[in-house]
């Protein structure tokens, strides 16, 4: 088939050194296209030994890049085998067949297939990402590279700033960045004027003279005859296959400028990957910048909602823990009976003033007063009012904490003595006396016993009595002996000492009346246990709300995985060639995972700064109380981000990852 001239390569195979590098046994190829089959390539045999330049030549449409696909394991053949370098490539899976893409391919396309977002030096480097050489050892190649090749003033310069030649160049510098064995060039010169062309046609000799496998796919007889041998295709047959007499230029080892050791490729680690998912991530975000910061904008203010509902809530449950909860808290009410339906209880007469006494005595108890109370009528010259009449002990106030806004409340003394004295509240007092009028120092009478009003409660303590009103205090002992006529109390209301436990301290008292008594024939009304409940229940309201405020999250996700989906579509041919030069599925389903994550992660620190700005404005708008800030909003905000990022990301990585190389370069 070869006759025998000069070159090493043919004196090796005569003498038989040199084994086929790759081998066709009866290749066919076939695409459904519109529901017929069409066969494209046809029963290839075809054998290639290391070192040569071979040309595909053939019309346009005889099946040459489909070859050069094949060849290039970009594609896998119907029918037949492949076999290259004694391996046979049909029990390859995907990433085995794009680690040989790494390893020993280097493409260049018809159109050259440079990424028009990445600069030429970024475009070289590309394909050594993906064999882990790391960042600066690409740089210092890619530039090697690209000044051997007459672009060292380019480097940064975007594709679409470069003439056919320059960007041809540039394709070839990217497909030697890994020191591939085999180039694979599909009409190299087609776009090219032919001087350009011509130079383009001597890189490839000086390649095959440092001794590189040489493809050489054209329809152009002239650029054929740079090749030693010329296959030619037509109809997706080979109809001749043969040495090349008439060589146009022999390649010239040692006037090269392309000469250079192989490197031997690392394996990248997990975290080197990561790194360059993310690179890659962030690169491809920034090319479109008015769209990523919408998509963050969708995020941000998810998490704005969901950080700053949590804040509200919970500045509002410590503001109601502050006012209300201080009163509620520690309050501790012993009642005659075993419950508030209790029948029997008018019938317990127990708790009496000795059992007050030995309460007040107890050091955890900070206040204890007495509380008896009837409905009873009030009057004051003609004017009537059924009060609860509430006999008390001069804690009462402080244990209530209602305050007197008028005159004096009942003192010590008062109880002492029995005086005849009373505090009405502002219903009583509105009932009883025209406006205008004070009723300190007036007589009132309840039942039949005349009383004098020394104190008026203030509007705001109305909530602390147990009813609406009018209700009349009274010392315990006035009302007990004089009023009711009985000794024993409803009720004794105890606030325990601050910073002592409510319900240790309801258990002691608790035990301590019961031995008094004999018996537990009362029961306690925890207030401390219903301020925690109160408690609770806004956490939940809040706990509801941010739930509510995470839809918004939600829908951000959502716009998240829309966006990444058109995006891959956009993309489909930077994919397609970056699972060409060697990233397997996994690297580009990687890539989009990290792009869905930094919009997710970015936009969520984008919404926390929202909230505290958000925070900050209602500080100076509302003065009762602050929004709060808790470790646990920025937690959740920022850990769901990353969780919907991570979520809405597998959708379209996958679609990404699922796309078939060669098809996709396809695309325009
Ligand atoms: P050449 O490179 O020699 O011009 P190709 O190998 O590109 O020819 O294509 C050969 C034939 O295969 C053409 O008729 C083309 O329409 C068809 N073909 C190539 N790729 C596909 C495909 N993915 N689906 C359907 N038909 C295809
Ligand atoms: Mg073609």
């Amino acid at each position: 088939m070869f006759d025998g001239s000069a070159t090493p390569y043919r004196t090796a195979l005569r003498t038989g050194r040199l084994k086929p590098l790759l081998r066709l046994e009866g290749v066919c190829k076939s695409f459904s296209a519109a529901g017929r089959e069409v066969r494209v390539l046809e029963d290839i045999d075809l054998t290639l030994h290391a070192g040569v330049m071979v040309a595909i030549v053939g019309p346009s449409g005889s099946g040459k890049s489909t070859l050069m696909n094949i060849l290039g394991c970009l594609d896998r053949p119907s029918a037949g085998r492949y076999v290259l370098g004694g391996r046979d490539t049909r029990s390859l899976g995907s990433n085995a067949l794009a680690r040989l893409r790494r390893r020993h391919f280097g493409f260049v396309f018809q159109r050259y297939q440079l990424l028009p977002r990445l600069t030429v030096l970024e475009n070289v480097e590309m394909p050594a990402a993906y064999t882990g050489l790391p960042a600066p050892q690409r740089r210092l190649r890619a530039v090697e590279l690209l000044t051997k090749l007459g672009l060292a003033e380019r480097l940064g310069h975007f594709a679409n700033q470069l003439s056919g030649g320059q960007q041809q160049r540039v394709a070839i510098a990217r497909a030697l960045i890994n020191d591939a064995a085999i180039i694979l060039a599909d009409e190299p010169t087609g776009a090219l004027d032919t001087v350009t062309g011509r130079a383009t046609l001597r890189t490839l000799l000086d390649l095959q003279a440092l001794g590189r496998t040489v493809v050489l796919v054209t329809h152009d007889r002239d650029v054929a005859a740079y090749a030693e041998r010329i296959i030619e295709l037509r109809d997706g047959r080979i109809v001749s296959d043969a040495a090349n007499p008439c060589r146009a230029i022999e390649p010239s080892p040692g006037v090269s400028c392309l000469s250079g050791q192989r490197k031997k490729s690392t394996r990248p680690t997990a975290m080197r990957k990561l790194v360059e998912a993310f690179d890659a991530a962030s690169h491809a975000l920034r090319a479109n910048r008015l769209r990523t910061a919408l998509t963050m904008l969708g995020i941000a203010i998810g998490a704005a909602a969901v950080v700053s509902i949590m804040a509200v809530g919970e500045g509002n449950r410590r503001h109601m823990k502050a006012t209300i909860g201080a009163l509620a808290s520690n309050l501790i009410e012993f009642r005659r009976g075993s419950g508030w339906n209790d029948s029997q209880a008018s019938a317990v007469h127990s708790l009496s003033p000795g059992d007050l006494a030995a309460v007040q005595m107890q050091p955890y108890v900070e206040a204890a007063t007495p509380l008896t109370q009837v409905l009873m009528a009030v009057r004051y010259r003609d004017a009537n009012a059924d009060s609860l009449v509430m006999g008390v002990g001069d804690g009462f106030f402080k244990v209530r904490a209602i305050s007197v806004v008028h005159g004096r409340s009942i003192r010590t003394d008062d109880i002492e003595r029995q005086a005849q004295v009373a505090v009405i509240d502002q219903v009583a007092r509105n009932r009883l006396f025209t406006a205008g009028e004070d009723p300190v120092g007036k007589v009132i009478i309840i039942g039949n016993v005349p009383c004098t009003v020394v104190g008026v409660t203030s509007d705001a303590s109305q909530q602390l009595f147990a009813g609406p009103g009018p209700n009349v205090l009274l010392p315990y002992t006035t009302a007990g002996v004089r009023v009711f006529g009985r000794l024993f109390f409803d009720a004794i209301v105890v606030r325990a000492a601050p910073g002592d436990d409510g319900r240790l301290v309801e258990r002691s008292l608790t035990r301590l009346l019961a031995y008094q008594h004999g018996a537990k024939d009362f029961f306690t009304n925890n207030m401390d246990l219903l301020a925690r409940a109160y408690e609770s229940s806004t956490r939940s309201i809040s706990l509801m709300l941010s739930l509510i405020a995470s839809i918004a999250l939600l829908v951000g996700g959502v716009g998240v995985m829309n966006i990444l989906l058109v995006s891959v579509t956009e993309r489909t041919r930077e994919i397609g060639l970056r699972m060409a030069v060697g990233a397997r599925r996994v690297d580009i389903a990687r890539q989009f995972l990290a792009e869905s994550v930094i919009i997710c992660l970015i936009g969520g620190a984008c919404g926390v700064s929202i909230a505290l700005l958000a925070g900050l404005a209602f500080s100076f708008l509302v003065k009762e109380w602050h929004m709060a800030f808790t470790a646990d909003a920025f937690v959740l905000a920022l850990g769901s981000v990353a969780v919907i990022g991570t979520v809405f990301g597998i959708v379209p990585s996958r679609r990404a990852a699922a796309l078939d190389p060669c098809q996709a370069l396809l695309r325009e």
